[in-house]
């Protein structure tokens, strides 16, 4: 299927690798150019070589990155110094630790916050009145399965990423709804990256097994027996911005291999 966005403009943030790096391959093998961010100039110019081989035999698509930290006002300003007509922003930055609530004070609060919530609004904030007056526009933000399913060691988590879903859940209904611009948040369940291997490698020190072990145990929890792959959330993440998903608008889209147990 040609999804429609050969030569449109992406933001890509968090993207050295993972599941930033998996939406950032997808859309440059759909031949749409990107501008990818991390905070590692290193990683993140390796990554943006694999994007350039990866976008081999494309027309269009172009990389460009941008070594910053997205949830910063000056790593916002570095990536608009670039370019800020964007078609396409897929917001999306580290989770927080995980911990127990009684140790978290208000700069632990503060800092998860501004991360994975108030950083995906200023990002569709400087976006989304160009994408309206460009006629098309797509913001993807990557949130996580714990917005519908809650785990409790990921209360940070839980409850920045609420927030966000809040507010995208009344702007995405605004009247950029009918000027071509959708917002969307897509929910990782696990998959395979290395804050999943890291976040196992904690509680696998905690309680003295192996990573392997909880790992096993961890895939047997999930009715796909497996952890997804950056490569299947990055198809998905494209099919949101192509433009056969112009109707698909503030929706909360889940990608977790059935874990979620709900009808709905
Ligand atoms: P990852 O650690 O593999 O990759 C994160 C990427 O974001 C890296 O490129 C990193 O350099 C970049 N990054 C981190 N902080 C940044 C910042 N302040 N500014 C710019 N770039 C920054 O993580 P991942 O597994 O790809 O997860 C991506 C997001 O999805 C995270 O918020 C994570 O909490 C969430 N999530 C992941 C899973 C999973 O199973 N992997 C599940 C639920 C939620």
């Amino acid at each position: 299927m040609d999804l429609g966005i050969a030569g449109r403009w992406a933001l890509v943030c968090g993207a050295s690798k993972g599941l930033g790096l998996g939406c950032a391959q997808a859309l440059v093998r759909e031949g749409v150019n990107v501008l990818i961010v991390a905070r590692g100039a290193e990683v993140l110019e390796a990554a943006a070589m694999q994007l350039i081989a990866d976008s081999a035999g494309s027309t269009y698509a172009s990389v460009l990155f941008c070594a910053a930290d997205i949830t910063t006002p000056e790593g916002r300003a570095a990536v608009f110094a670039i370019r800020s007509d964007f078609d396409i922003v897929v917001t999306n930055a580290g989770g927080p630790p995980t911990g127990d609530f009684r140790s978290w004070d208000r700069d632990t609060w503060i800092k998860a916050v501004d991360a994975n919530m108030l950083t995906p609004i200023e990002l569709i904030k400087a976006t989304v009145d160009g994408m309206a007056a460009r006629g098309f526009g797509r913001i993807v933000n990557i949130t996580s399965s714990a917005v519908k399913s809650p785990i409790d060691v990921l209360g940070l988590s839980n409850g920045a990423r609420s927030g966000l879903t809040g507010f995208v859940a009344g702007v995405a209904r605004s009247p950029l709804a009918a000027q071509g611009v959708t917002i969307n948040n897509l929910l990782p369940g696990s998959f395979d990256t290395d804050r999943l291997r890291g976040n196992m490698q904690g509680a696998a020190t905690k309680s003295g097994q192996s990573v392997e072990a909880l790992a096993d145990v961890r895939r047997q929890d999930i009715p796909a027996q497996r952890f997804g792959t950056p490569e299947e959330f990055g198809a998905i993440c494209a099919f949101l911005c192509s433009t056969h998903a112009g109707y698909i608008t503030g929706q909360n889209v889940l990608a977790d291999g059935g874990a979620y147990p709900g009808t709905f």
